[in-house]
């Protein structure tokens, strides 16, 4: 290879592309490598792309809301066409029901805080809004194979936040490549099919990387945006010690159905957040319902190898999730053959994303990304770019965190938040809520 690189950033899903297209705008000759095909096909392909604003921390919120922005403009952040099609954002809106499982008066203050746009429904609101669901709570979420689940609760819910920006990206891989497109067109490269295996460094300092053929390629700024493998590149950088926040490959289980009669979701339906039930859900092409676990506790965490794991749905957590919606949803057809995806987030302890350097010189990560970040790569490109930018330039990271403004907000973000020798957050929701 005998072009000079700056940055080499590992991956080419969301994250990764958006880091190169905003280094590229600054002037920095970037170049992801990814083991796969092309851009967006690795964790990022199967996102539910929902773009929602309810995080358990005030900075997690503000990255979430300044996202709104990008998906809300997005030919206007690309500043490019693609032939392949411009990603679409299906602006639905996003009923988040309140639950024991949340704390919705935290959640307020952050959203009055930040400013977020939000309606306060209360049970006879939410029932003209969802007339095909069942206003029962059903706290706390159960597997059908507890005998609980089947017990007729006799409280009811007590309403919903509504946020009226919010929605979902049908195609999370198309939005992938829109950026790489975007990227390439500043003079970013990418190369495909190919396996980083080592991050060659001296006298703390990083060198570049080495692929699995053995070719080297230099450059002094290394980028670890891999996805639900970043502890496996964290180790190649010899960092697993130094991060004190860790991450692993969680396997997690989405699931197709169809709506009950009469509800078309495509025409009616809102990306839901149901912590009563312990899953969310949204429409889906093809007039679906897709659906997902919010992680309550009655759902086993599967730890993985990110290269071996299995790609099938299984038949209890199908029944699962499916009957769990299927309380809040009765008319919900129940299908004989399960249907869906499985792929892997990439979880740290405390379920919060690590935007940070490392204790190796040249070496930053955007990792830890805990099934909740895909919203917020746009802006979190343009955060990596600017701390990479001046740490380069011999800012102390470490010593005082970098405060990003968020260009459309105008607000601050403590980027200590994702911090790599953070202490576990405590306010953090330990679940795909962040
Ligand atoms: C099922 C599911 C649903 C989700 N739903 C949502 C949602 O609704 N909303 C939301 O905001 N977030 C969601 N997420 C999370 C979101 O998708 C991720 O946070 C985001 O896509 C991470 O992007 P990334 O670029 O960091 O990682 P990835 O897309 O995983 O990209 C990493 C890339 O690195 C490559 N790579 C890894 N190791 C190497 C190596 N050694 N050499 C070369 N290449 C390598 C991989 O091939 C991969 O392409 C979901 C995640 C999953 C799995």
């Amino acid at each position: 290879m005998e072009k000079k690189y700056d940055a080499i950033i590992i991956g080419a899903g969301i994250i990764g592309c958006c880091t190169a297209f905003e280094l590229s705008k600054m002037g920095y000759k970037t170049l992801n490598i990814d083991k796969e095909a092309t851009a967006g096909v690795g964790s990022t392909g199967n996102s539910c792309g929902n773009v929602r604003f309810y995080y358990s921390t005030r900075d997690g919120v503000a990255l979430a809301y300044e996202s709104a922005w990008y998906w809300h403009n997005w030919r206007e952040y690309l500043e490019v066409d693609d032939e392949r099609g411009i990603a679409e954002f299906h602006n639905t809106g996003s009923v988040f029901i309140k639950s024991k499982a949340l704390n919705w008066p935290k959640i307020k203050k952050h959203f009055d805080e930040v400013g977020v746009k939000y309606e306060d429904w209360d049970l006879a609101t939410l029932k003209s809004k969802l007339p095909y669901a069942d206003f029962h709570s059903f706290y706390p979420p159960k597997r059908p194979d507890d005998p609980a689940f089947y017990e007729e609760p006799t409280e009811f819910l007590e309403g919903a936040c509504f946020t009226p920006e919010s929605g979902y990206v049908g195609d999370p891989a198309l939005s992938t490549q829109n950026v790489e497109a975007a990227a390439k067109a500043k003079g970013a490269d990418f190369l495909y099919n190919k396996r980083v295996i080592g991050i060659r460094q001296q006298d703390n300092k990083v060198l570049g990387i080495t692929l699995e053929d053995n070719t080297q390629i230099d450059a002094a700024i290394v980028v670890n945006v891999s996805g639900p493998h970043s502890f496996q590149v964290t180790e190649m950088a010899g960092q697993l010690d130094n991060n004190l926040i860790k991450t692993k490959a969680l396997r997690h289980e989405v699931h197709v159905v169809a709506p009950p009669k009469g509800f078309s979701p495509l025409d009616e339906g809102y990306h839901t957040n149901d912590t009563d039930i312990g899953a969310y859900f949204r429409p889906e092409a093809g007039n679906m319902i897709l659906t997902g676990s919010a992680d309550p506790a009655c759902d086993p965490k599967e730890f993985v190898d990110p290269d071996n794991f299995d790609r099938q749905v299984t038949p209890a957590q199908w029944k699962s999730q499916v009957y769990r919606l299927a309380r809040r949803i009765p008319e919900l057809p129940i299908p004989n053959n399960p249907a869906g995806i499985v792929d892997l987030y990439d979880v740290s302890d405390d379920w919060l994303p690590i935007y940070d350097k490392s204790d190796l010189d040249g070496y930053y990560q955007a990792i830890g990304t805990s099934g909740n970040q895909y919203k917020n790569a746009p802006v979190v490109g343009a955060m990596m770019a600017e701390l990479i930018k001046k740490v380069e330039n011999g800012y102390d990271h470490d010593a005082q965190p970098m405060e990003y403004t968020l260009p459309h907000l105008g607000l601050t973000v403590a980027t200590a938040t994702f911090h790599r020798k953070r202490e576990i957050n405590p306010n953090s929701s330990f679940s795909v809520v962040g």
